[in-house]
């Protein structure tokens, strides 16, 4: 099989030929038809995370270890199952559940392996998909496409699953205004999802005027660029000068942060995603005066990709696709996303 690979942190992906695994018992051989690009395979591949101050997690650090095989939006066709397999056959088209817990923390069991103590995350802790086949360690990860365009449904796996538990987060508190923080692979599915499940008036924020026109289309009901340097008080004024009750940062670095904190109402909920990262000084008295909320949200569960699925399949949600690339050409696809060029989500189809 062939996959472009990370040798090491910020060197070229090198696209190389390995045997092509044959599955045993529950294991599942996914023929690829696409992968999506994630900006997670942009840390992944720059080797870490920015913690402020000049601290940085490193992946190896972490247990990531080069060369390794990115990619965690993976959809493509049963090729091959092992004999232990029954729920799916050869020829299925196939979503793949990449958060892979141990099963056995108390995360795993009950049944948030996507928050599990000692993950095997594929396309970070074991070879992902921007690959021509993908061994699936269990056909308990799959879900059946049926119906769901295959670069549409990627988006599912990741960038749609994270946004869902985000939004489901941020709706705890019924919120008349929603901030969403990037528009982005995330933000914009962030926007969809919470025009549909919350009754919120949803105000998007990013320092890109085409991307905030996308949310527009996609259910934002006011956007405001950040580069504006009233951006705070152009949010509070669209809240009535109360603050917004719930803010979803999927950029989570210090500027963004500082802005969702200033513009928070009493009780309000600020609900962290991107890893952009860096720190923050936080005022302490603040918090308990505010009686505000601040939570992170990673991924998703195996659960909550399913009924994304069936939103898809109902056209609730339509993930954004606005570019494609060969295997071949990806370092590319993760050279454009990081310079921004990337409207939605980018797909390799190997
Ligand atoms: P993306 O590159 O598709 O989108 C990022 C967006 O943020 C872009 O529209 C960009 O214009 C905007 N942006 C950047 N800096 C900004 C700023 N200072 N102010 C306003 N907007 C700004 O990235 P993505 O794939 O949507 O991922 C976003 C982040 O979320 C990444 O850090 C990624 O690693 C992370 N992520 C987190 C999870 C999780 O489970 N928590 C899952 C997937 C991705
Ligand atoms: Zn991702």
């Amino acid at each position: 099989m062939k996959s472009a690979r990370i040798t090491g942190p910020n060197e070229p992906l090198t696209v190389s030929e390995t045997e092509t695994p044959k599955p045993q018992g529950t294991q599942v051989l996914v023929k690829v038809s696409s992968v999506g690009v994630c900006h997670s395979d942009l840390h992944l591949w720059e080797g870490g995370y920015d913690l402020g101050d000049g601290q940085f997690m490193k992946v190896t650090d972490r247990g990531v270890k080069y060369p390794v095989t990115p990619g965690h939006e993976i959809v493509g066709t049963v090729e091959q199952i092992g004999d232990g397999v029954s729920n799916v056959s050869v020829g299925d088209a196939v979503l793949v559940y990449p958060w892979i817990g141990c099963g056995q923390c108390p995360a795993c069991k009950v049944g948030n392996e996507n928050l599990c103590d000692a993950p095997k995350s594929m396309g970070v802790f074991q070879d992902g998909g921007y690959s021509d086949y993908s061994l699936i360690p269990d056909s308990k990860y799959l879900a059946k496409l049926d119906g769901v365009d295959p670069d549409a449904a990627t988006s599912i796996a990741c960038s749609g699953l994270t946004a869902y538990t985000a939004i489901k987060k941020a709706n705890q508190n019924s919120p008349e205004f929603l901030v969403i923080v990037g528009a982005g692979g995330l933000g914009l599915m962030g926007v969809q999802i919470a025009s549909a499940i919350t009754d919120a008036k949803i105000i998007c924020v990013d320092l890109d005027d085409a991307k905030l026109e996308t949310a527009k289309e996609m259910g934002a009901d006011f956007t405001v660029n950040s580069k504006d340097p009233e951006t705070i008080q152009k949010i509070m004024s669209i809240c009535n000068e109360k603050g917004a009750d719930s803010v979803v940062d999927f950029v989570n670095a210090p500027p963004t942060v500082k802005t969702g904190l200033a513009v928070l109402r009493k009780r309000g909920n600020l609900v962290l995603v991107g890893l952009f990262g860096g720190s923050l000084e936080i005022s302490l008295v603040t918090i308990p005066m505010k009686s505000i909320i601040i939570q992170g949200a990673y991924t998703g569960n195996y659960n909550d990709m399913v009924e994304l699925l069936d939103l898809a399949r109902k056209g609730t949600i339509n993930p954004v696709i606005s570019k494609r690339y060969s295997l071949d050409e990806a370092n590319n696809a993760l050279e454009d996303l990081k310079a921004r060029k990337i409207l939605g989500r980018a797909v390799i189809n190997p």
